[in-house]
């Protein structure tokens, strides 16, 4: 007596339902900092970078951050990450 429901049968294939991924939003493209600074005043902001997108080389101006953990973890790409998700006119 064989039970097909159970042959086969992986967490993976029960449970497939929890694992789907949204591909639709993709990676989103992190720009990097190339070179940082100080304000050389008293601000809110932590510092000032500039970063760098690895994809596209596209550089920003020098950009303020709030906290060194924001600016090493990167910022979106907004030439590889396009804000309006609208088809243009
Ligand atoms: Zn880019």
């Amino acid at each position: 007596m064989t039970s097909p429901a159970a042959e086969g049968k992986t967490p993976d294939d029960l449970f497939g339902f929890t694992r789907q991924r949204k591909k639709s939003a993709g990676r989103r493209v992190l720009m990097h900092v190339i070179d940082a600074g100080d304000h050389g005043c008293v601000s809110d902001d932590a510092g000032i970078a500039v970063y760098k997108c690895g994809r596209c080389g596209h550089e920003t101006d020098w950009t303020p951050f709030r906290t060194f953990t924001e600016a090493k973890r990167g910022i979106p790409c907004p030439k590889c990450n396009p804000t309006t998700p609208q088809a243009s006119p």
